[in-house]
């Protein structure tokens, strides 16, 4: 028997360590094809200390039981005495997220209050989303659900800022997130209970599981783009029986047996970016590959799903994020921004601007984000959530602007204008442009996800972010990892079910402390 998978990313690389692991697949007949040069996916580190780096800044919890569960098996990059797991959750033990300073307001002023600035009748709203059945929310918005004034509350943009929705965006996956995370409800504004990891991702998860997956054979296929895959004509059956993929120019189809397995990702929340400089504004550079395959497939029929509810120009407005990367030699900003917010570097959380045209919010890494980072640099992080609106001092929209233009809008916005030279001269900031970083988060209705098995199939299985289980939240490597779980589970009945998904509507001490909040 042989594994076919396509896509290097964090569930492409999950799925061959669980083939290896739950279903006692040889490494030696795993083969992943990955479109890019490097492993990674939506965990990439690109760019260098001279360049300025390039990475996304990321968050998790506890109940990512998948992910943590197999990467109890792989030693961590840090320390190999020990697992990824159990170094992820040391760090977090000895050095939580103590966020005294979140949401700061144009005038410079913390912005706390009672309830999170939540009225009653937003709590009601809150209520109103969760106890809709899913069944009713095909297609809906988060703001039918709530007046304007809940959008402008501590609580929107705290949870809008950590979780990445905006208004406009899908009740379904709303409700979702909000029975997940509902046990981080209390703390929300220090971000209890919010963990992260003490290196930048790919470092930290994605090395670790390649130099695991190495050593047991696998065939990694780096810029080798699949671009179709067979399925045998079958009545009430789907059976892929031949793979093309293209590597170097040249093409080449294998022959797929029955008993084999093809694993697909069906897409990529890091399809099409592209970054900047300190001198460039990053350029869209639309190439679609990264979903190509998913929409070949869907192409005349329903139980594939429906790639364009979240793929194709027209959703780019609503889904779109810059993000900047700094790298700084000097140490006027972490000295500023330590005293502004009242925490050490890495130990603040977020800090959202939420007057600033983009909303700006910016993660400072628990230092060295990067193994061999130069001592003495620092390296942290940013996103705007409405980059196509004017900066207040930058006027322009973020999606226009160079590395050095967004730094200064950010820099403004901070009041460090007295050291906003000194900051400039020392720091790169890298941007980049994620036309498709937010879309999980796209009104959908049921069908436009494909299950990780569809019906009929023997030897197809889909997995990452645009496939659908239920009760899980996208945006999250938790998701890649259950539906690559989960397809195995299904189409090799082998080793264990993936662990339930946590809910904590059924959780008394996380309804109690979500309540706590307007009593
Ligand atoms: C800015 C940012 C912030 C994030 N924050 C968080 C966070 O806070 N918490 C969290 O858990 N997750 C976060 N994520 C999401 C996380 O990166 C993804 O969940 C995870 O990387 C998804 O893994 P994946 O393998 O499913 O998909 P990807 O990592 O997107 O990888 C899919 C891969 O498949 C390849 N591919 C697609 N089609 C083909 C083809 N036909 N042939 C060959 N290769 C193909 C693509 O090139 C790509 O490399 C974030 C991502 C970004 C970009």
């Amino acid at each position: 028997m042989k594994a076919h998978i396509i896509g290097g990313g964090f569930g492409g690389l999950a799925a061959a360590a669980l083939l290896i692991r739950n279903a006692g697949v040889s490494g030696a007949d795993i083969t992943i094809y990955e479109a890019d040069e490097r492993l990674g996916g939506g965990f990439f580190l690109g760019g260098s200390a001279q360049s300025g780096y390039n990475l996304p800044g990321s968050v998790f919890d506890k109940e990512f039981r998948c992910t943590f569960d197999l990467l109890k098996a792989i030693p961590s990059a840090r320390n190999p005495s020990i697992s990824v797991t159990e170094d992820f959750f040391a760090f977090n033990t000895s050095e939580p997220y103590q966020d005294r300073a979140h949401i700061f307001d144009r005038d410079g002023r913390i912005v706390h209050g009672p309830r999170f600035g939540l009225s009653m009748a937003d709590g009601l709203g809150l209520a109103r989303v969760v106890l809709t059945p899913e069944a009713m929310l095909d297609g809906r918005r988060i703001d039918e659900f709530f007046s304007k004034q809940f959008f402008s509350t501590e609580f929107w943009f705290l949870w809008s800022t950590i979780m990445g929705s905006l208004p406009r965006h899908s009740a379904i996956e709303f409700r979702r997130y909000m029975n997940r995370f509902l046990y981080l409800f209390g703390e929300l504004s220090d971000m209890t209970g919010v963990m992260r990891t003490p290196l930048n991702q790919h470092q930290f998860f994605v090395e670790p599981l390649v130099a695991w997956l190495r050593p047991h054979d696998v065939n990694f296929l780096t810029g080798a783009f699949v671009r179709d895959i067979g399925l045998a004509r079958s009545p009430g059956r789907i059976t892929v029986d031949r793979l093309d993929y293209e590597r170097g120019g040249v093409a080449t189809s294998v022959a797929v047996a029955p008993e084999d397995l093809v694993l697909v990702t069906t897409g990529s929340q890091a399809a099409d970016i592209s970054p900047g400089s300190m001198t460039e504004v990053p350029r869209p550079r639309p190439s679609g590959r990264s979903w190509a395959l998913w929409e070949r497939l869907a192409q005349g029929r329903t139980d594939f799903g429906n790639p364009g509810a979240f793929f194709g120009t027209a959703r780019i407005p609503d889904s779109l994020w810059v993000t900047f990367t700094v790298t700084d030699t000097g140490s006027e900003f972490i000295n500023q921004i330590a005293a502004l917010t009242g925490s050490e570097a890495g130990r603040g959380g977020l800090v959202t601007l939420k007057d600033s045209g983009w909303v700006l919010s910016l993660s400072v890494f628990h230092q060295p984000e990067i193994i061999g980072q130069p001592p003495g640099t620092s390296v942290w992080w940013g996103y705007g959530l409405y980059p196509d609106r004017n900066g207040e001092f930058v006027r322009k929209p973020m999606t226009a602007c160079t590395g050095a233009e967004i730094l200064e809008e950010t820099l403004r916005q901070l009041r460090f204008d007295k050291q906003l030279d000194a900051i400039m001269a020392s720091s790169i900031c890298v941007p980049c442009y994620m036309p498709y970083v937010n879309n999980i988060w796209l009104p959908r209705r049921r069908g436009d996800r494909p299950p990780p098995v569809p019906e009929g199939a023997t030897n197809l299985g889909f997995i990452g972010q645009y496939v659908e289980v239920p009760k899980e939240i996208a945006f999250t490597i938790e998701c890649s990892v259950r539906t690559a779980w989960e397809a195995i589970y299904v189409l090799l009945k082998r080793g264990p079910a993936p662990p339930p998904v946590y809910q904590g509507q059924y959780d008394l001490k996380a309804l109690f402390n979500a309540l706590r909040v307007f009593l």
